[in-house]
């Protein structure tokens, strides 16, 4: 071989050196770069012995049945209504109903204040004066089902005698039966009197 075939295969091998070296010097900072996202092979592989462990021994079945069998002895959440039924706000907006005094006179004066400042436009006044000179509704309405027991009525009247009761329980077959007349609305105040004086005297302290 001779001297200038020799010197040609050394700076061959010289080139092929530096492009090599350049290229993993490339490589290496690319792979800094980069961020693993992926399951890693070792995780996967665990991952998948234990899914088919569980599934072997069916340990999500036997899971359940732990937790049917701890909520056994513990106290239920739910309520057996109607036979039980939930604590009530002393708050609580429910059925309407006009109160009488102790003596059985009604309390409304027929003022109209609550007509006036219900939005839903569901209450209909018609008063008259009476002989003794008292003023009295001779026509109360309420449509039950334009109400969006918002209580602007019960806040209003000067004499409590428009309230919402605790009631909740007056679903009906028809419309017509939801609205209420002066009638209806006493006598739900008689049956709910002792219920409504609680509420209002435990809820005075704030109106
Ligand atoms: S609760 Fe509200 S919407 Fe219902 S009658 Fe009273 S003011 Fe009207
Ligand atoms: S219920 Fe009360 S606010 Fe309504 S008319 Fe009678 S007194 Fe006035």
């Amino acid at each position: 071989m001779n001297l200038n075939k020799l010197m040609f295969i050394k700076k061959s091998v010289t080139i092929t050196r530096s492009i090599l070296y350049s290229n993993s010097i490339s490589t290496s900072a690319l792979r800094r770069d980069y961020k693993y996202v992926g399951i890693s092979e070792e995780d996967l592989y665990s991952n998948l012995t234990s899914k088919s462990v569980n599934k072997i021994l069916m340990g999500e079945l036997f899971k359940g049945m732990m937790t049917t069998l701890g909520k056994f002895f513990t106290e239920p959440v739910t309520i057996n209504y109607p036979f039980e039924k939930g604590p009530l706000s002393p708050r609580f907006r429910g059925e309407h109903a006009l109160r009488r005094y102790p003596n059985g006179e009604e309390r409304c004066i027929a003022c109209k204040l609550c007509e006036a400042v219900c939005p839903a436009q569901a209450i209909t006044i018609e008063a008259e004066e009476r002989a003794d000179g008292s003023r009295r509704t001779t026509r109360y309405d309420i449509d039950m089902t334009k109400c969006i027991y918002c209580g602007f009525c019960q806040e209003a009247c000067p004499v409590d005698a428009i309230v919402e009761g605790p009631n909740f329980e007056y679903s009906t077959e028809t419309h017509e039966e939801l609205i209420y007349n002066k009638e209806k609305l006493l006598s739900n105040g008689d049956r709910w009197e002792p219920a409504i004086a609680a509420n209002l005297k435990a809820d005075h302290k704030y109106r």
